[in-house]
């Protein structure tokens, strides 16, 4: 029963950790969240607070929401993204223009970069919320390191303002979506100016692959698994850790269980699904057995040295090994190498 896992960890049964979180689009989805045992919210698409309402959400009615799932989640990590407009969603009062080719339009922090009194009445409510509880900020559909550097300055500008203005304001992690390939090749830049990556996959895919995801007649086309999307995925898993910056992955592709064991090689620190795929995916983690050696903490205790056996190098030659770790087949020695070569254990930065 996939019931009897709540409150169990994400854990392999060789040890290696993995958070599951939840994304939801409305206050009301967090109870799902939570009936799911889910470990956050990777995910909480704010354009949905725009489109349900037929003007401009105010900073207060946003703030009030935003609070209430922060408190709903009892300290655990709310990772809001901030207005992903344009596109597939439109809401009449934003006057988006008509364009010839909407996916490569005027759209999420293009329309917020531009219209900032829109942007910062979310970011303010946001870093008001963030007093209530643990709140991410997630800045959507960047392709540039300036992007990046601008928001964050409009971001200390409002948290200047509220406190000037005698405002509670809390801490916030800043991340951002990895969603185009100009992302992904510069994630390294990227990397230094946030504490997290989140990858969309629904719309790396739709801009790796030139598809656009909207139109059903290019299904058969559309491929997720696509190699060139998976090792965007890896470069992005790799940047990132190297920069200390967990990475993590939100959009559909993370709750494709038959890319789990794959997801755990590359060594992304959270998977963030709808509520109901939570428990599933906390099933097939569990499951999985990476061949790393390390023994799950419930497991009985063993003899185990000191220090973790060193990964054998593949080129390593095969002299007669002095002790039965060593003779591990090729195979598994590259998994090891291959391990090594990706931070498995990727922190948040306290920047
Ligand atoms: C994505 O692109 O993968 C994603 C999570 O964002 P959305 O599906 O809302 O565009
Ligand atoms: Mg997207």
């Amino acid at each position: 029963m996939l019931q009897d896992l709540k409150k169990k960890p994400n854990i392999t049964l060789d040890g290696r950790e993995i958070n599951v979180y939840a994304n939801i689009g409305n206050v009301s989805d967090v109870g799902m969240v939570l009936q799911n045992d889910a470990g956050g919210i990777g995910l909480f698409r704010s354009e949905f607070i725009y489109l349900h309402s037929a003007t401009f959400p105010t900073e207060d009615e946003q703030f009030a929401i935003y609070k209430r799932v922060a408190e709903m989640m009892g300290g655990k990590k709310v990772i809001i993204r901030t207005l992903d407009i344009g596109a597939d969603k439109q809401a009449d009062y934003f006057n988006l223009p008509k364009e010839e080719n909407p996916a490569l339009g005027y759209r999420a922090i293009r329309i917020c970069l531009m219209q900032r009194e829109i942007f910062k009445t979310q970011i303010r409510a946001i870093l008001r919320a963030a007093a209530f509880g643990k709140v991410s900020i997630m800045f959507p559909m960047i392709i540039s390191v300036r992007e990046v550097k601008d928001a964050k300055e409009i971001l200390e500008q409002c948290r200047k303002e509220l406190i000037a203005e005698g405002k509670k304001t809390g801490e916030v992690e800043i991340g951002i979506m990895i969603e185009t390939p100009a992302a992904v090749m510069l994630a390294d830049e990227l990397a230094e100016e946030v504490e997290f990556f989140s990858i969309g996959t629904n719309d790396l895919t739709q801009y790796t692959l030139a598809i656009d995801r909207q139109n059903p007649k290019l299904d058969p086309f559309y491929d997720s698994h696509h190699p060139a999307v998976l090792r965007m995925i890896e470069k992005t898993v790799q940047a990132g850790h190297r920069h200390n910056c967990w990475v993590g992955i939100c959009g559909e592709l993370g709750a494709d269980t038959s890319l789990t064991e794959t997801f755990l090689r590359m060594g992304l620190d959270e998977l963030s699904v709808n509520p109901g795929s939570v428990l599933g995916l906390r099933k097939v983690i569990r499951s999985l057995d990476l061949g790393t050696g390390k023994a799950k903490e419930s497991d009985p205790p063993v003899q185990v040295p000191n220090e973790e056996p060193e990964a054998v190098p593949v080129e390593a030659p095969v002299e007669a090994p002095a002790a039965p770790p060593a003779e591990k087949p090729k195979e598994e020695a590259e998994s090891q190498t291959k391990k090594t070569r990706f931070s498995f254990f990727g922190k948040g930065k306290n920047k």
